[in-house]
């Protein structure tokens, strides 16, 4: 049967909608936070970067240049330490002939040393090409010839002088004549012979100029450096895979560090956000959760339920279940076991919910479902399983307690109406159903909508048909049982209602008194005897008693008595031809009141009985506690065949001890002869029914009063 196909568990039911809510709020906060932290730490971590890389770029710069520079002075110390040795030489060699000369020179032994004789005069004194580095310098000789002193090196020497191997092997190193021309070059030990230029090498590099720069695609380092005094240039192309990858390691450390910061700061980032959603939930989870049952609180279902209507494709209805003397059940059985029941229902009612309803505890002892359904007839039996199941809660031992369900339900047949709308009805169904004192359910219909509406203009009807004189009083006697004469009687109020008719009073009573409106009425009705007890003692008729009813509301008003103290005086009746009948469930509440208001009310000298003796909870010993005159025996205690035995024990009873405390006994409702003759046999002191006489209008028991004997019936 769909209609009692378990749901999902209510757990899994939260409010979806503020699911989402949360979710895209923390999304959106994440975004607005962690975004500009991640941009300003890409936008940090980029320029420390950059900073970074250039300045080690500057200080590889300084050290292939420091490099360079050293190569250049070694070069250049060379070359003029040997051009001064040929200096110191050729002056040497001037105080002594050509011939001698030649001599000397080939006894230095020195192969690269010559004296060329007839060579022209103005020769470079510096030259340089693949072969050689050849210097040059004139002498003059003692017998005026001229010569030539030249000094040849090979350049490789120059080179092998330069620098540990370990640089000759990352580096490119040449030399250029004075216009550029690479002369030789060195690439990890290999000599070759350049025929190209520097202009075309380094397109970047002007004549006469210091340029270095570097190579960022092989990684490599060129420095460019005139050597001075018409030596050229020198020129060393660093690669140092040393130096880069030390450089590397920096930069790869770097970047680690600035990874591991902003993973850092992201997840302290991540941290608080989760805590702050955590306290956010735990929040959500208070607004729209209920303590005790974990169930969603009013609230949450409000909130729910409305996003479910506007969805809804199917008719939905609200349901309100309420549990019967809750109250009762508390205080018999402690808080609790009150608890545990709650608990029993929250987790039954989930389970019975429709999988697109929901399921919530509305105040005290009330849940509510918001359900859908196809016709109303799988609705009837959707309630009466959901009764079923929760009938099952077992009371402890063998206690006779019965578990009373009330539930009113409302239709949504719109999906335009509101929750709160829809709430407000099974609210009034349920009251409905609570007034008529029945258990079951009970729909919101047209007819209790009319009522809705009829009560929600009590107020003026009530004034208006005061004012009208629908009102009136009927008198129903009362007769002593040992004399049988005719001994006072009771007001009663009816209502000739000009479209509905006469109206008994439980038609208007309870909603009066819903209404706060009864105590006007029993106003009225004190004011109508008043004036009638008035009129008879005008007309010199016998003057006997007549019984009001009191509301119970007006009880605890602190002008109460002094209320009607002076009504009663206006018309200045005597206080003993007035009775107060107040009915017994009234001592519940607070007995200490009450007596204090019977007793002052006693002491006024006016007649005080206590109604439906025994339809309540309260019990005889009380009798003793409140000073009053007399007891109305409740109408049960007459009805009923299988419990008649058991009335009669009680009406026994109460009437022995009544008889014993000083306080007259009367019966009500008493119909038959043979209920006349028990309370004769019983010793009950007075009688009230049927079959002595029916409520009567004012003009017939003012007949009886001139009688003041039994009516022939
Ligand atoms: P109650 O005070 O217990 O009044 C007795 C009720 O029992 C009356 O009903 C009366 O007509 C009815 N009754 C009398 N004899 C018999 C009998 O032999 N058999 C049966 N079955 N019933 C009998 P009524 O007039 O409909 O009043 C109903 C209740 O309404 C009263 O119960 C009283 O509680 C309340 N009531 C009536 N008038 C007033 C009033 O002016 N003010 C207040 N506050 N309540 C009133
Ligand atoms: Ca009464
Ligand atoms: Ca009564």
């Amino acid at each position: 049967m769909h209609s009692t196909r378990p749901n999902r568990n209510w757990k899994e039911l939260p409010n979806k909608v503020v699911h989402i809510q949360r979710k895209t709020h923390v999304a959106l906060r994440l975004l607005l936070l962690g975004l500009p932290i991640v941009l300003i730490i890409i936008l940090a971590f980029s320029h420390f970067y950059s900073r970074l890389n250039s300045l080690l770029d500057a200080e590889k710069q300084s050290q292939y240049e420091n490099r360079a520079q050293g190569c250049a002075l070694l070069i250049v110390h060379h070359l003029e330490s040997d051009q001064k040795r040929l200096l110191l030489l050729a002056q040497s060699l001037s105080g002594f002939t050509l011939e001698q000369n030649l001599h000397l020179v080939e006894s230095l032994g020195e192969s690269d040393i010559s004296l060329v004789v007839d060579a022209i005069a103005d020769a470079a004194p510096f030259s340089v090409d693949a072969a050689a580095v050849v210097h040059r310098t004139s002498v003059e000789t003692a017998d005026g010839k001229s010569a030539v002193l030249q000094l040849k090196v090979s350049p490789v020497a120059y080179r092998s002088m330069l620098s540990c191997p370990e640089h000759a092997k990352s580096s490119r190193m040449m030399w250029a004549d004075e216009d550029g021309s690479i002369i030789w070059q060195f690439k990890a030990d290999e000599q070759q012979v350049g025929t190209e230029s520097l202009a075309a090498l380094y397109p970047a590099w002007e004549q006469g100029g210091l340029v270095s720069f570097l190579m960022k695609d092989n990684a490599s380092y060129t420095t460019i450096l005139p050597l001075g005094n018409g030596y050229g240039y020198f020129v060393l192309e660093s690669h140092d895979k040393l130096l880069e990858q030390a450089y590397l390691t920096i930069l790869q450390a770097s970047l680690s560090m600035a990874v591991l910061v902003s993973l850092l700061l992201l997840s302290l980032l991540f941290y608080l956000l989760l805590k702050d959603s955590v306290y956010e939930r735990s929040l959500l989870h208070l607004a729209f959760r209920d303590e005790l049952t974990g169930l969603p609180n009013k609230n949450h279902f409000v909130q729910e339920a409305s996003q479910l209507l506007e969805r809804a494709r199917s008719p939905y209805a609200v349901i309100i279940l309420d549990i019967g003397k809750f109250k009762l059940i508390n205080d018999h059985f402690g808080y609790a076991f009150g608890d545990s029941m709650l608990l029993y229902f929250s987790k039954v009612l989930p389970r019975y919910t429709t999988k697109d309803g929901v399921c919530a505890r509305l105040s005290g002892d009330k849940f509510i479902l918001l359900c859908s359904y196809r016709e109303k007839e799988s609705l009837d039996r959707r309630i009466s399983v959901i009764t079923e199941e929760l009938k099952r809660f077992s009371f402890p031992g063998a206690s006779p307690f019965q578990l009373d369900i009330l539930i009113g339900i409302s239709l949504i047949e719109d999906s335009k109406i509101s929750i709160n709308a829809a709430i407000d009805k099974a609210l009034f169904a349920l009251s409905a159903l609570k007034e008529r004192q029945a258990s079951g359910y009970l729909y919101y219909d047209e007819v209790l909508r009319s009522q809705l509406l009829e009560e929600s203009e009590l107020d003026k009807v009530f004034a208006k048909a005061l004012k009208a004189g629908e009102f009136h009083i009927v008198l129903q006697p009362k007769y002593s049982l040992q004399t049988l004469r005719l001994v006072g009687c009771e007001a009663l109020v009816r209502w000739d209602h000009p479209s509905k008719g006469l109206l008994a009073p439980s038609q208007f009573i309870p909603l009066l008194e819903k209404h706060n409106l009864l105590v006007t009425l029993d106003m009225f009705v004190l004011e109508q005897v008043c004036r009638l007890i008035k009129q008879w003692q005008l007309k010199g008729l016998p003057l006997l008693p007549i019984s009001v009813n009191q509301s119970r509301s007006y009880l605890f008003n602190t002008h109460y008595e002094q209320t009607l103290v002076e009504l009663i005086d206006r018309y200045e009746v005597e206080h003993r031809l007035i009775e107060f009948e107040l009915t017994e469930s009234l001592f519940l509440n607070d007995v200490k009141h009450l007596s204090k208001v019977l007793s002052s009310l006693r002491r006024h000298s006016f007649l005080v009985s206590l109604d439906d003796f025994g339809s309540g909870y309260s019990s005889l010993t009380m009798l003793k506690d409140v000073a009053i005159d007399k007891i109305k025996l409740d109408q049960g205690f007459l009805k009923g065949t299988d419990e008649h035995h058991r009335g009669k024990v009680v009406v026994q009873h109460v009437i022995a001890m009544a008889k014993q405390l000083g306080i007259t006994t009367v019966a009500e409702g008493v119909e038959t002869g043979e209920q006349v003759h028990m309370l004769q046999m019983l010793g009950c002191d007075v009688v009230q029914g049927y079959f002595f006489s029916h409520p009567l209008q004012v003009s017939e028991y003012e007949a009886l009063l001139i009688d003041d004997r039994l009516p022939s019936s």
